[in-house]
């Protein structure tokens, strides 16, 4: 089986692995990078008015022959791992023929991306799979496996072909709500894995001061039954651990989460999935209606939702009425600013920035400052930490461990044995 990672093999995003046995060739994952070749923030905008052979001829999309529209089909499959850009945000640009498999999670998160978001990734053939579930792919027969991640629905990959196995972490971690995720997996590993393509995020990263989602939790409730004010929560709608880690934090201290249009939306659809995800219709929940997500909302077919949500409404008044017993989820955001604006007082009010701190622009700090806002850094890794990734290590024994998402791929054989080490588009014999 040859084997190809064209993207990340000394980086964290643009993820993109080919598997090829002569006959079938399948793609994991096709991320947008995080980074440039500076590693300056990767600026989208260099997609704009680039044809596929432009972006191709300036390193931008990983060059595949057979992938993009355009050309004469050549890849089988895609198979995606999770629902963040750095895995999946290419795939708009690929032939539309070719079927991208994913999870019923994954699926969601991505339409809803494609509602609010303008760089709509747009998939025209999707299949959703069930993990542990074998796919069969021409020579190939690809598993996915449920894995504990910040992203929902999350999935790592054992592809077997040619007689050999690969074991494809994808994203993951053992520190967040699904652990128990990470622990079967140590528990019955998949067996006779040749290559383990391995994550390692926090490779050269502190792990921080909260270990897991429960600590996440606990500080929480501390800080919410201590406020005088309102609290902000800054944490993205696709987090669900991290919502629901809100979420039983907010019911634990005793007050009202308020949750904008988005995130009450996506709630709802993934309710399909799990039926323990906090809805707009539970006691501790309010929905505030910004306009803008009114407006997307009332431009889609999902219309009714509107009026389906309102009973759960909250307005203005109410919220600086109520404002001691009040925890609103927010982004930092033109919406996060107009809404300072319209609240009175806001002495004792807090800031608990729960996502990764490296997103905190001088303009966010500028304005907590204007409006005498404290700040408070509540956050831990959708990553797996270094013990986490040596125990899965241990658990699968492969026959080689190659770093994948990961800027100090260099480090791996300080912590695994026999590590493999990659380039970026190397064809690679398994
Ligand atoms: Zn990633």
């Amino acid at each position: 089986m040859k084997l190809v990672i064209h993207r990340g093999t000394k980086e964290i995003g643009g993820s993109c692995v080919e598997l090829d046995t002569g006959s079938t060739r399948i793609l994991l994952d096709l991320g947008m990078p995080l980074v440039d070749e500076k590693r300056e923030p990767f600026d989208s905008n260099k997609l704009k008015n680039k044809s596929i052979a432009e972006l191709i001829h300036c390193h931008i999309l990983p060059e595949v022959s057979g992938l993009y529209e355009g050309q004469r089909r050549g890849i089988d499959a895609v198979f995606l791992s999770h629902a963040h850009q750095d895995h999946y945000g290419f795939l708009r640009y690929i032939n539309p023929e070719i079927p991208v498999y994913m999870s019923p999670g994954v699926r969601i998160l991505i339409e809803i991306s494609d509602i609010f978001i303008p760089t709509k990734v747009n998939l025209r053939n999707i299949t959703t799979f069930e993990m542990r579930k074998p796919i069969p792919m021409g020579e190939f027969v690809v598993t996915p496996y449920l894995v504990d991640h910040s992203g929902f629905d999350a999935a790592a990959f054992l592809i077997e072909g040619d007689g050999k196995k690969v074991f494809y972490s994808g994203d993951f971690r053992a520190h967040g709500r699904k652990k128990i995720l990470y622990e079967k997996m140590i528990a019955d590993p998949p067996q006779g894995v040749d290559c383990l393509l391995l994550e390692g995020s926090m490779l050269g990263r502190e792990n921080g001061q909260y270990r897991d989602e429960k600590a996440i939790e606990e500080r929480m409730v501390s800080l919410f039954k201590a406020k005088e004010n309102i609290a902000f929560v800054f944490c993205s709608s696709q987090n669900i651990d991290r919502i629901v880690s809100i979420y039983r934090a907010v019911k634990r201290s005793g007050k009202l989460l308020v949750i904008d249009l988005y995130t009450a939306y996506i709630l709802d659809k993934l309710s399909t999935i799990s039926k323990h995800l906090p809805q707009f219709n539970w006691d501790e929940i309010r929905v505030k209606y910004f306009r803008h997500h009114a407006d997307v909302l009332a431009s889609t077919k999902q219309k009714g939702l509107l009026y389906k949500y309102k009973e759960s409404k909250i307005e203005i008044t109410e919220i600086n009425d109520n404002k001691k017993n009040i925890v609103m989820l927010m982004r930092d955001n033109s919406i996060f600013r107009a809404c300072l604006r319209n609240l009175n007082n806001l002495d004792g009010a807090m800031a608990v920035y729960s996502m990764w701190e490296g997103y905190v622009t001088g303009k966010f700090r500028d304005v907590l400052a204007e409006y005498q806002i404290s700040y408070e850094y509540v956050h831990t890794s959708g990553h797996a930490v270094i013990g986490d990734l040596q125990g899965l290590t241990r658990a699968i024994n492969p026959g080689c461990v190659i770093p994948i998402h990961t800027f100090h791929p260099q480090d791996y054989p300080s912590f695994f044995t026999n590590v493999r080490l990659a380039e970026d588009g190397e064809e690679i014999h398994v």
